[in-house]
């Protein structure tokens, strides 16, 4: 088990594998996120890339800002282009044909390409027990392709797919699919290790990178990462619009360890929440949701505050 990084001044000696030299939008939560899990994991390490944002602005021009081996993967099959990595290095190493140590085998995968376009892939290889670590870097649409709306993009946001109208004055009329409930409660039993992150919390996201790392098995990290373009929002907010996001409870920040869903573990806990207006106001995205809406959201994210257990006072949906 890698040692659990303490404090920022800490984080400057470890070597950064995710270099300069990418096309990310200024401000992309999604790099700063990368940023963070290379130098968490280290030299040893395997980046698998399904199609995303973190493919497509980083691999321009047939280059790419990685200082340690990376792949391509479709945005269908990542699960299975990782599983294969790992069964190959561990048979390798059992039949003595390599001496290298189990490298850390990390699937950076978008929203799309884990809970979506890229969902049976990735429950394949969480329910075989390769040991993975899939860390889902959701920027909460389809970014690369010109924000489309996929399941994690929110209730009462506008992507390209979902424009508010006559019809449907919020924009997006679903509310969000929990991959944390689809992968670590249950139905994937090897996974022993399961969290949420946020790239506002840096220490907090490191760490659950490495114990994610430490596992015997797979391990799923759900990342929340703020995106300037699809949410229109100022470059310059973007670290302060992630805690923001944790403050309201738009966000939860927590963990699930040996696979016990029942007893997941809050690494941030707020006093209390604000209301969810004050996150709603910072993004364009939502600039057209009138207060019935505002009003579903703040009740949505309540009764998701209820329901993980958290015992913190909520606003009033009003
Ligand atoms: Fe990053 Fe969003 Fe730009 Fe994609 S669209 S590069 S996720 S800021
Ligand atoms: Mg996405």
């Amino acid at each position: 088990v890698a040692e659990l990084v303490k404090s920022i001044a800490q984080t400057t000696d470890l070597v950064d594998t995710y270099v300069p030299g990418h096309r990310t939008c200024a401000g992309c939560g999604p790099a700063i996120a990368y940023r963070l899990v290379a130098k968490a994991a280290g030299k040893n390490t395997i980046f698998v890339g399904p199609t995303g944002c973190m493919y497509v602005a980083n691999t321009s021009y047939a280059c790419g800002p990685w200082a340690v081996p990376w792949t391509h993967a479709q945005i269908t099959n990542a699960g299975a282009v990782a599983s294969g990595i790992a069964e190959a290095f561990r048979m390798m190493i059992k039949k003595g044909k390599i001496q290298d140590e189990f490298p850390n085998i990390i699937v950076m995968a978008g929203d799309g390409g884990c809970s979506d376009i890229g969902l049976q892939a990735m429950s394949a290889m969480f329910y075989r027990g390769h040991k993975v670590l899939c860390v889902m870097y959701d920027n909460e649409s389809y970014a690369n392709t010109g924000i489309q709306v996929s399941p994690s993009t929110p209730y009462g946001a506008t992507t390209m797919f979902t424009p508010a109208g006559p019809e449907i004055p919020e924009a997006k009329k679903h509310h969000l699919k929990d991959p944390m409930a689809i992968f670590c409660s249950g139905g994937h039993p090897y996974i022993k290790y399961g969290a949420t992150a946020s790239i506002g919390y840096p220490i907090d996201l490191m760490n659950k990178i490495r114990k994610g790392l430490a596992q015997d098995g797979p391990a799923f990290v759900h990342l929340q990462c703020t995106c300037p373009k699809g949410w229109s929002f100022p470059s310059d907010r973007t670290i302060e619009i992630s805690k923001l996001a944790v403050e309201t409870g738009m966000w939860n920040l927590y963990e699930v360890e040996n696979g016990d869903w029942a007893n997941k573990k809050f690494t941030n806990m707020p006093k209390k929440l604000k209301p969810v207006d004050d996150y709603l106001q910072t993004q364009g995205r939502f600039s057209h949701l009138q207060p019935e809406h505002v009003v579903k959201i703040q009740n949505f994210v309540n009764n998701r505050a209820k329901a993980l257990g958290m015992e913190v006072p909520l606003p009033p949906a009003k």
